[in-house]
């Protein structure tokens, strides 16, 4: 018999593609709650069906009407309730924070069931510097309003992280490469997944091989800090071998010399090396 779980929200955190990602415990509480609000009932039924579990599965964005989300928050003290997405974390560009505000606001019990985030998941594909990073969310869609973003966060000493969508990369990729043109840039595409691969370079070498290789499937965009310190840090043969791809050697070394505050000999010295 499952063990009963005391009343009250259970943030659950499922698969980014690998279903062999689902936790331990996240299978325990989906097996041990009395329901489960989703954003989609049929995406979420295949995962209830691939793990042999049966629930009342109910719909649940943030977008839903205050009586709705009120009347889920009641059933709180009395049952425990999960929330999933359609993948990764809830809250995380995902519903969820509406309902974990009004349920803390009622004293209903809230819990983390942590597990597979795509921020995360790319960032540490990335080989991008992992110690300070900044989560945006997805880059507004409109031109102006992507500029303004981008030169908001353009000075903030942490890699930047993204949410982007295949048929949106080029635009975003064009505009990192107007704002900040020498910064590194990753892209991790199909996490987890069977086709998962991760990029990273210069914004324009970037912009050229999916020029030749339109991007599928979901992306993590990301963007490494200001380099004018922690040099030491600061992959030079990466940025090289991404500017090389786009310009003669000087020019990489120009590039790359702007970028970094490093002696732009010595990386025309490397670059020649490179090519
Ligand atoms: N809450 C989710 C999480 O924690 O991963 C993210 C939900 S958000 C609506 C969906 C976005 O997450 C996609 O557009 C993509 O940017 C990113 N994403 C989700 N799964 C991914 C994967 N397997 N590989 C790369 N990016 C992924």
């Amino acid at each position: 018999m499952a063990p009963v779980l005391a009343p009250g929200l259970y943030i659950v955190a499922t698969p980014i593609g690998n279903l062999g990602d689902i936790t331990l415990r996240a299978i325990a509480t989906l097996r041990a709650c009395d329901g489960v609000a989703c954003e989609d009932t049929r995406v979420t039924g295949r995962l209830m069906k691939h793990l042999g579990l049966s629930k009342p599965l109910w719909r649940y964005d943030d977008h839903a009407s205050l009586r709705d989300r009120e009347r889920l928050v009641e059933s709180m003290r009395t049952r425990a309730v999960a929330l999933v997405s359609d993948a990764g974390t809830p809250l995380i560009s995902d519903p969820g924070y509406q309902l974990a505000a009004a349920a803390r606001a009622q004293g209903a019990a809230v819990t983390t069931v942590p597990g597979p985030c795509a921020a995360i998941a790319g960032l540490t594909l990335s080989g991008l510097p992992s110690d300070r990073f900044l989560f945006a969310g997805f880059l507004p869609a409109k031109d102006k309003a992507r500029a303004d973003t981008l030169a908001g966060l353009a000075g903030i000493d942490a890699t930047l992280v993204f949410y982007e969508t295949a048929p949106r990369l080029a635009k975003a990729l064009a505009a990192i490469d107007r704002a900040l043109p020498y910064r590194e840039v990753a892209v991790a595409r199909e996490v987890t997944k069977l086709f998962e691969e991760c990029r990273r370079g210069l914004p324009a070498g970037l912009i050229a091989w999916y020029e030749a290789h339109p991007p599928k499937g979901e992306i993590v965009l990301m963007v490494g800090p200001p380099t004018d310190h922690g040099h030491e840090e600061v992959d030079t043969d990466a940025l090289l071998r991404a500017a090389l791809a786009e310009a003669k050697p000087s020019q990489a070394a120009a590039a790359v010399a702007r970028a970094t505050g490093l002696d732009r000999r010595a990386l025309y010295a490397r670059a020649l090396q490179l090519k």
